[in-house]
């Protein structure tokens, strides 16, 4: 028989954290299950093992997750480290995989609060060894303590650029370029978000560190770059630029590529719950009411899953979440609630004052025809930017036929590579935007789980679980 538990949160970064703890805190049976190791999710990721020395250079943001994680673990909320989720069912079921097992566990509600990750932008070189995210890097220095060796060059757009940045200058590592695809000259468009962001003196003094860190340390740093490539034979040895209106060659072994992140939607999709394009931003996220409900009544979002808001805002998403559940399950009356809420609100609003800020500055300029027909778009699939531009030519308008057609989106990482950036080479070709050609299909198993493990699984009704299990290939 499967497991019940009252609500299943899949994911422990600040989100699922703060709604699982306060859950259980409460008395509620609860689930959380990670696909990592130990709890804390990309931004306190191994923070309860983690050195002095490593708190230190992280910092005061980083050091956070100790308290979450403490409170999480005398919380009472059950939680399974190394559970890759690959399916959830509008009812409350949810399939995962641990240590070479898949089953299914069934719960009343479910929050998902998957975070968000670097949105992959395929350029010429990307996939020569050497070529990561900077989100990929801080991940390896938190997770091993992994110094990369330099030179290094970091290119792309968004704070976690300049915070890789700063962390590595800390760890004395050599940094040949910072190339910003920033505006050179800040928009007008900034003026008005700039005033709200003003009342968060804390948060501009940090921005403002970072970029000192970078002066200090003398390293180049570029904004208005255009044509970034990586070169090499086997593995990437310069890194080349548009900077200033003339190319640039800059010695490298590393290049670290952010820009910006998006959230991570793969079981919302799966679920088939709607979803809206946020064009400032061009990402998808999942359509909630104000406790991160989605338009299915037990199915909850919460953290940058639901869009990015950053991490203190996915801890007071978890905790919202997890306010409206204890109503629903009757231990909460809906003016405690409401009063319970009131103080999170406020604190979530004053959160949110950089946000517009931050979305201004930062806002994708990364289009269609930013990508180079020679570029390899799908990783998995080894298709190029023209394999797909060649059939849209050809008539074809939506990204599933183009996947079809071309193959890309179908290898092992089911899209989360090229999906992004092939909705983008579509719709300029088509003269329309991403959100008008669609969404690859997110089908189960959502991540990489062996057939026999499938087949070995114990489901409670095996005919209907496993019409169920399968029931996205509809569509
Ligand atoms: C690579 C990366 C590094 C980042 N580093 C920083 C940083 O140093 N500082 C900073 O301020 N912000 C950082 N961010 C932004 C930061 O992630 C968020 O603001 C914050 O962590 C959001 O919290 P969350 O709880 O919504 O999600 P997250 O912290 O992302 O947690 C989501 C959790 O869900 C789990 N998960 C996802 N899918 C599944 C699945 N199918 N099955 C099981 N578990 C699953 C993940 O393993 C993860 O632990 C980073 C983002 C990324 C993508």
């Amino acid at each position: 028989m499967s497991r019940y538990y009252d609500v299943i949160v899949v994911g422990t970064g600040p989100a699922g954290l703060a709604a699982g703890s306060s859950l259980a805190e409460m008395g509620i049976r609860v689930l959380t299950l990670d696909e990592q190791h130990r709890v804390g999710g990309q931004i306190y990721r191994k923070v309860e093992t983690a050195s002095d020395s490593t708190l230190r250079i992280m910092g005061e943001d980083y050091s956070r997750g100790l308290n979450l994680a403490e409170r999480f673990h005398n919380s009472g909320a059950e939680y399974e480290g190394g559970a890759t989720v690959w399916n959830v069912e509008s009812d409350g079921r949810v399939a995962y995989s641990r240590n070479g097992k898949s089953q299914e566990v069934q719960a009343g509600y479910v929050i998902i609060a998957t975070g968000a990750m670097e949105r992959p932008v395929p350029l010429p070189g990307w996939t020569l060894p050497g070529v990561m995210g900077a989100g990929a890097a801080n991940n390896l220095a938190k997770e091993a303590n992994l110094i990369p060796a330099g030179p290094a060059v970091l290119a792309g757009s968004g704070p976690l650029l300049l915070l890789e940045a700063s962390l590595l200058i800390k760890k004395g590592v050599r940094i040949s370029a910072i190339l910003e695809t920033t505006a050179k000259t800040p928009s007008v468009k900034l003026l008005p978000p700039v005033v709200s962001a003003l009342r968060r003196a804390d948060f501009l003094f940090k921005g403002l560190q970072m970029l000192r860190d970078i002066r200090k340390a003398g390293i180049p740093h570029y904004k208005g770059v255009t044509e970034i490539c990586a070169l090499g034979e086997d593995r990437v040895d310069s890194v080349e630029a548009t900077v200033n209106g003339s190319k640039k060659a800059f010695p490298a072994n590393l290049l670290l590529l952010h820009f910006g992140v998006i959230p991570n939607v793969h079981i919302f999709r799966l679920l088939g719950c709607a979803m809206q394009w946020n064009s400032e931003q061009r990402y998808w996220y999942p359509i909630c009411d104000r406790w991160g409900r989605t338009n299915f009544e037990r199915i909850f979002a919460a953290g940058d899953g639901a869009g990015v808001r950053g991490a203190l805002a996915a801890e007071y998403r978890g905790e919202i979440a997890g306010l409206e559940i204890a109503r629903c399950l009757g231990l909460l009356p809906a003016y405690e609630r409401d009063a319970l809420a009131a103080p999170i609100l406020t604190a979530m609003n004053r959160d949110a004052l950089p946000r517009p800020f931050i979305d201004a500055m930062y806002a994708p300029e990364i289009k269609g025809k930013y990508f180079k027909d020679e570029t390899v778009l799908c990783r998995c699939e080894n298709i190029k930017v023209a394999d797909v531009r060649k059939v849209v030519k050809e008539g074809v308008r939506e990204v599933n036929e183009v996947k079809i057609i071309t193959r890309c989106g179908m290898g092992p990482c089911q899209g989360r590579m090229c999906g992004p950036a092939l909705a983008e080479i579509v719709a300029a070709e088509v003269d329309a935007s991403p959100e008008q050609v669609g969404m690859l299909t997110v089908r189960p198993p959502l991540k990489l789980v062996p057939l026999g493990e499938i087949a070995e699984m114990e489901i409670e009704n095996a005919s209907q679980g496993q019409a169920d299990i399968f029931k996205n290939m509809k569509k």
